[in-house]
């Protein structure tokens, strides 16, 4: 019996994946009931094709049924100047992106990996304490429920109360950014008038600005020309400040309100100054207030327990990693979800073919380690100085001219 710790993206795969193989296993969460954790994820082309065979789905089946705009959940590709407008050209910033990615709504992702097994997460299980035993592991929650199993996976994401037991050394590192996200709901009408027509087809439209990026996801949709609505996330992330922050928030915090925005929020954004953007940001940034948006305060965090921790646990507690308890790093890398779900199907496949636990370890840990020692790099392109952004807009003004040219002259000199 395979005991997971944790209904997240990572617990479910694997849930998931042990119920298509018939191998047994119980996964439990603390929540009373499911909460959706967050609004959209972007999927990647990787990710995408190690998990259709698990949802026997076919690509075209898969993109409808979760991409966040019901249609194809497509990123620009460029980023937009929010107080001029002009557009840089960025297929991505992200590593490993793809044309093949794509935005995703959560809650309706991890319904379609849960599947049937959706009826299988133990609700309102907070796990209190595990131990060895002498056939294998033994979990108790704070309800009373106390079962045993053979392998104890650790799912149960960044804040993970298995890993602070065993591994209290390893905690998740400050990353100095700040981000904070909000969400808003526009009726159908409001939408088409205002924001429709810049946005376009695309799902994700990002802005920058000086250190700072404000983004407009779309996270679900109902096209009904009458009584449909656009779910809007907005995004509002920067570097930290020096010195003293009062957007900064420490791993160790753990008494602040991630659903209260600071006043001094409301204080950076109005002072940015909404009037100023172009839009469709003027009409998302300047409203947040007013609209009373729903708002989260992030913590960013970077971790990646060492390998030597994780054999060596293995061994003397049966106890496997996967997803944000093992490894963390900047939301806008946009990876770790995906890791988390390739984790899940990696080590559904080794519990299948009964290899040694560790097998998983070697098989995940050289990507968990790329995307670690990258962390962070495309937080720091993303939010640069104005007066970098300036120069490689005028650099692609230049080679765009260099084109123009080289296209004009192209039919002269066939003649
Ligand atoms: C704003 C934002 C945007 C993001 N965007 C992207 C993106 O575009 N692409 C991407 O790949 N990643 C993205 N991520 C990262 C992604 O959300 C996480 O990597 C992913 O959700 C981790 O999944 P997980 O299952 O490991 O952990 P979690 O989703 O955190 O799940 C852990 C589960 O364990 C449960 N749990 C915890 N402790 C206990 C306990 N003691 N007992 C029982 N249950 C417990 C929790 O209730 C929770 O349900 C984003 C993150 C944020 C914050």
């Amino acid at each position: 019996m395979i005991l997971i710790i944790g209904a997240g993206m990572a617990g479910v795969t694997l849930a998931r994946y042990l119920s298509s193989r018939n191998i047994p296993f119980r996964v439990f969460d603390q929540q009373a009931e499911f909460k959706n954790q967050g609004f959209g994820l972007t999927l990647r082309g990787d990710t995408i094709s190690k998990l259709l065979p698990l949802l026997s789905l076919k690509e075209q089946e898969l993109g409808p049924a979760v991409a966040v705009d019901r249609k194809t959940g497509k990123t620009n590709a460029f980023l937009v100047n929010v107080v001029t407008g002009e557009r840089f050209a960025a297929a991505s910033f992200k590593e490993g992106a793809s044309t093949r990615d794509f935005r995703t709504n959560r809650e309706r992702l991890r319904g379609v990996i849960m599947g049937d097994v959706a009826g299988s997460v133990e609700y309102g299980c907070k796990l209190v304490s595990f131990m060895l035993t002498t056939s294998g592991v033994r979990v108790v929650f704070e309800n009373g429920v106390d079962v045993e199993g053979s392998v104890l996976v650790a799912a149960d994401g960044v804040h993970s109360f298995i890993r602070s037991r065993l591994l209290p050394h390893c905690v998740p590192q400050d990353w100095d950014g700040v981000m904070l996200n909000g969400t808003c709901r526009f009726p159908i009408t409001e939408w088409n008038a205002k924001i429709g027509p810049h946005i376009g087809d695309a799902a994700v439209y990002p802005g920058f600005g000086d250190q700072k990026v404000l983004a407009i996801t779309i996270y679900d949709a109902d096209w009904d020309p009458y009584s449909g609505y656009v779910n809007v996330s907005w995004g509002y992330s920067r570097r930290r400040k020096q010195g003293d922050d009062p957007l900064f928030v420490r791993y160790a915090e753990r008494g602040f309100d991630k659903a209260k925005a600071p006043d001094a929020f409301w204080d950076e954004i109005a002072a940015l100054p909404p009037r100023d953007l172009v839009e469709p940001f003027r009409t998302i940034f300047e409203g947040m207030r007013k609209r009373g948006d729903r708002t989260i305060h992030h913590q960013l965090v970077s971790l990646l327990v060492p390998k030597e921790d994780l054999l060596s646990k293995l061994q003397s507690d049966k106890v496997v990693f996967i997803g944000d308890a093992v490894h963390d790093w900047s939301n806008h890398a946009g990876t770790a979800a995906n890791a988390a779900i390739q984790d899940a199907l990696a080590l559904g496949e080794v519990l299948q073919t009964k290899a040694q636990l560790g097998e998983y370890y070697e098989d995940r840990y050289p990507s968990w380690l790329e995307s670690y020692e990258k962390n962070g790099e495309d937080f720091q392109a993303l939010h640069r100085p104005i007066k970098e952004w300036r120069a490689l807009l005028d650099a692609q003004d230049v080679e765009q001219e260099k084109a123009e040219l080289r296209m004009n002259a192209a039919p002269a000199a066939q003649l």
